[in-house]
């Protein structure tokens, strides 16, 4: 069967070929169909939302089943900035050293540090439209930590863990990961529906 990844992040198809062409599945993309993306709104209030807006756009253009992720960083005492904009905090193109200083900075005097990423995977055509979902829990680091990783990662230390996802083996964070969680989840729907 068919399934389209809808992003043009190279990392990302390739982590959903990783998983999913063992299942048997043939992964496309919306670069592989010549779809543009740049234009859809991703303006929902929730990330499922958001990754159902992208999976929605590209199946009923293409009739076909389509999967996306959508992801961020959430701070209980920042909970204006970040969350469904987490990427677009500051702009784009800024740079996360920038980024996560600013954050660091903002959080100064706030003695609630806690913080989570998450991540939602919307499934949706052909009859399907469902919804996978993970947390990572943790706390916003006092300084930026290491230079693994990307985004916020530098800054995000993980409970029950003294390292920020920036100075973590990759390994480890790819298993404890709110990606991770979802991800799980969606292949054993996946597997259970093949
Ligand atoms: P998107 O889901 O690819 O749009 O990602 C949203 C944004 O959330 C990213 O650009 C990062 O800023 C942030 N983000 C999501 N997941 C992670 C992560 O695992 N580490 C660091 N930052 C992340």
């Amino acid at each position: 069967m068919k399934l389209i990844v809808a992003s043009h992040n190279k990392g990302k198809i390739n982590e959903f070929k990783a998983l999913l062409e063992p299942l048997g599945y043939e992964i496309l993309s919306a670069s592989m169909l010549d779809i543009d993306m740049s234009g859809v709104v991703e303006d929902g209030l929730t990330f499922a939302d958001n990754a159902r807006i992208k999976t929605k756009f590209l199946s009923d253009i293409t009739g076909m089943a389509v999967v996306a992720d959508d992801s961020g960083l959430c701070i209980e005492s920042l909970p204006d900035i970040l969350g469904v904009h987490s990427a677009r905090f500051m702009g784009e193109d800024t740079d996360y050293q920038i980024k996560n200083n600013e954050v660091l900075r903002l959080l100064k005097d706030k003695e609630n540090r806690n913080a989570y990423f998450h991540s939602s995977i919307s499934l949706y055509g052909l009859g399907v439209d469902e919804i996978f979902e993970g947390d990572v829990h943790g706390v916003i680091a006092d300084a930026i930590q290491g230079e693994g990783g990307f985004g916020y990662d530098p800054i995000f230390v993980p409970n029950g863990y003294d390292q920020s996802f920036g100075t973590m083996d990759s390994d480890l964070k790819n298993k404890i990961s709110h990606r991770a969680i979802a991800l799980k989840q969606f292949i054993e729907y996946m597997k259970e529906n093949s």
